[in-house]
């Protein structure tokens, strides 16, 4: 996520880093080199023109104040301005009303359709929330049944009529359905258009005035960068949202999107989506996307995927058979396919600080464990529970089977030993011992 971006604000910013006072020069020098990145990530130019004036004016004034140094001042007043910019704090759902009703718009494509789904399941996984998706596209029948796909994936039921062409009957049916069974949230999914057209909106601006929901969201592709804020400014002439989604921010995204939108429109951005799987969803925290940009990483947002995902009575069920000796291949594979639940792993390395830049140029996709799991797979249920039955004949036949070489399962083997040993001492309370020694 905005790698471009955050290299070039991390080298636009070192300029100050062996100075040692802010001076209108070298403040005038870093500042083009931000404006410079932030045009290449296809921030609107009057806005970036404004970001770095404000900067400008807050480095210049504060100067003999502080007791930071020029570089970490300067890093403080963009991360500041960006979040700022972005919306200053995060801006939750209106979820009152009984069923609260949201209504999804957007062009054909912007991930309407998926992000539905993934906020039903973000919804669903709240506990107190039952949802209900209701498939309003009178066109496309794909689209109605794309819908019962990823309702059937997350386990959330789909309302949908498909001989009828009348979307704001079933958005109502669809209410009425909602009420009578129970859903307390219901999520409406609309019909797009390739581009922005007069016909849409004014049936989207129908709908929206027939069932009055309490949030009306626009969904846009933030790869589609000063497209995505030319679209938004377009819905939002005509229906006013509450809250802007932003899609697809796990690809090559420059950042101009996530930085304007909310300038431009006035509304928050509420959600993002980070992938394909329905699990890709963030709330949107302008202060930690600023961090993020920044390449500061955003520690915050990790914890939270890792607690999401995070099963007690699994994690019980592990320590005792770790402190029993009973660790085996097959809880391996459960841990795995939680990291994998997490997201995508190069954008979980972009939220370790640092790690984003490092990584940059290293290839990590989300195979990055399937010969792992090809090896695992390959092994007998034996085996898996007890490891130290694999002779050198067995070896061969697993990496044989997983299509991988004997030293491939070595090695597997070799870290598998020694990550059981480090949690079986993690266990025995030597952990805290441990820990110390690691850090010197
Ligand atoms: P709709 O026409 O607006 O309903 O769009 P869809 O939900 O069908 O999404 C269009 C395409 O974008 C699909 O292939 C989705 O899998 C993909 N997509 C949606 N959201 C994301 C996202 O956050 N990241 C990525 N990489 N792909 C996404």
């Amino acid at each position: 996520m905005f790698n471009n971006l955050s290299e070039k604000l991390d080298k636009a910013l070192h300029v100050l880093k062996g100075h040692g006072s802010i001076t209108e020069v070298n403040v005038a020098e870093t500042l083009k080199e931000v404006r410079r990145a932030l045009l290449d990530a296809d921030v609107n130019f009057k806005i970036a023109k404004e970001f770095t004036n404000t900067v400008k004016e807050k480095a210049l004034g504060q100067n003999v104040l502080t007791s930071l140094q020029p570089g970490q001042l300067m890093v403080k007043l963009v991360k500041d301005e960006l979040t700022e910019l972005m919306g200053g704090d995060a801006e939750g759902l209106n979820l009152s009303g009984t069923p609260s009703i949201i209504l999804m718009s957007g062009l054909q494509g912007s991930g309407k359709t998926t992000f539905s789904g993934k906020l039903a399941n973000f919804l669903k996984n709240k506990k107190t929330k039952k949802p209900l998706l209701v498939a309003c596209d009178v066109y496309r029948p794909a689209a109605v049944d794309q819908l019962h796909v990823v309702g059937d994936q997350i386990n959330v039921e789909v309302y949908s009529d498909k001989g009828n062409t009348d979307p704001v009957a079933i958005a109502k049916a669809g209410i009425a359905h909602a009420k009578a069974n129970g859903h307390n949230v219901v999520i409406i999914d609309t019909a797009g258009r390739l581009a922005v057209d007069e016909a849409m909106m004014t049936e989207i601006a129908n709908i929206r005035d027939a069932i009055q929901p309490q949030e009306t969201l626009f969904v846009v592709d933030a790869m589609t960068g000063q497209d995505a804020v030319n679209t938004a400014k377009a819905f939002n002439d005509v229906l006013n949202f509450d809250g802007v989604i932003l899609t697809k921010l796990d690809g090559d995204t420059r950042g101009g999107a996530a930085i304007s939108i909310k300038s431009v429109v006035n509304k928050p951005i509420k959600f993002i989506g980070t992938g394909e799987k329905m699990e890709a969803i963030d709330v949107f925290y302008p202060s930690r996307m600023a961090d993020r940009i920044l390449g500061m990483g955003d520690v915050v947002s990790l914890v939270e995927r890792a607690q999401e995902q995070f099963d007690e009575d699994e994690a019980r069920k592990l320590q005792k058979k770790i402190a029993k000796n009973q660790f085996g291949f097959d809880d391996f594979l459960k841990q795995i396919q939680q990291i994998k639940k997490m997201g995508n792993m190069k954008d979980l390395m972009g939220m370790i600080p640092g790690a984003g830049k490092m990584m940059k140029d290293i290839d990590i996709d989300d195979d990055a464990f399937k010969g792992i799991e090809a090896i695992i797979h390959s092994m007998t249920l034996q085996e898996r529970t007890n490891p130290s039955i694999i002779n050198a004949s067995r070896k061969k036949r697993i990496g044989k089977g997983s299509g991988t070489s004997v030293q491939e399962v070595n090695q597997l083997l070799k870290q598998f030993d020694q990550m059981s040993k480090m949690m079986k001492m993690m266990q025995g309370g030597k952990g805290k011992a441990m820990m110390q020694a690691m850090q010197g």
